[in-house]
């Protein structure tokens, strides 16, 4: 614990030791919390790291989004203004919207996967259930839930 040492003696001269710089600059150089302590970075260290990290942050976002927009013409072809019109009634068997389970599970578009021809609106759930009833596997579940799903898949066939 040299730094903490070395950093109370520098407090008594109103002076810090930058974390990132190393630099010694006075307290005012550096944000102070809402609990009265300064950050362990200088101003211009910190305004860096913020900058860096929303950079990374907006570049992973952007990614992901054409990467979603991607899958979405190229799985399903669709853009995503019809993917949305597509979500906005919820999801075909339990009728809830998108995000209502805990966990964030979200509706998607189901296809059929021998066809590959695009049916309904699913929530993870769902489409899971609905999986798994297309491979003849039990599944142990509310029977008024199996029966809608049941209906849906006659219902989106040929
Ligand atoms: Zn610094
Ligand atoms: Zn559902």
């Amino acid at each position: 614990m040299k730094t903490k040492a070395s950093n109370s003696k520098l407090a008594r001269k109103r002076r810090k030791r930058c974390y990132a710089c190393g630099q010694i600059k006075l307290f005012r150089k550096f944000y102070k919390y809402s609990n009265g302590r300064h950050s362990h970075r200088c101003r211009p260290c910190e305004v860096k790291r913020v900058m860096l990290f929303n950079k990374a942050g907006q570049g992973k976002i952007q990614h992901l989004a054409a990467k979603a927009k991607y899958i979405l013409r190229r799985k399903f072809g669709l853009t995503p203004e019809q993917s949305e019109e597509r979500k906005a009634s919820g999801c075909e068997i339990c009728l809830k919207p998108d995000y209502h389970l805990p966990g964030g599970s979200k509706l998607g578009h189901d296809h059929d996967h021998l066809t590959g021809k695009l049916r309904g609106v699913l929530c993870t759930y769902d489409n899971f259930l609905v999986g798994h009833l297309e491979n003849g596997r039990e599944f142990k579940t509310w029977d008024m839930r199996k029966q809608k799903a049941l209906e849906y898949i006659e219902r989106h066939k040929n």
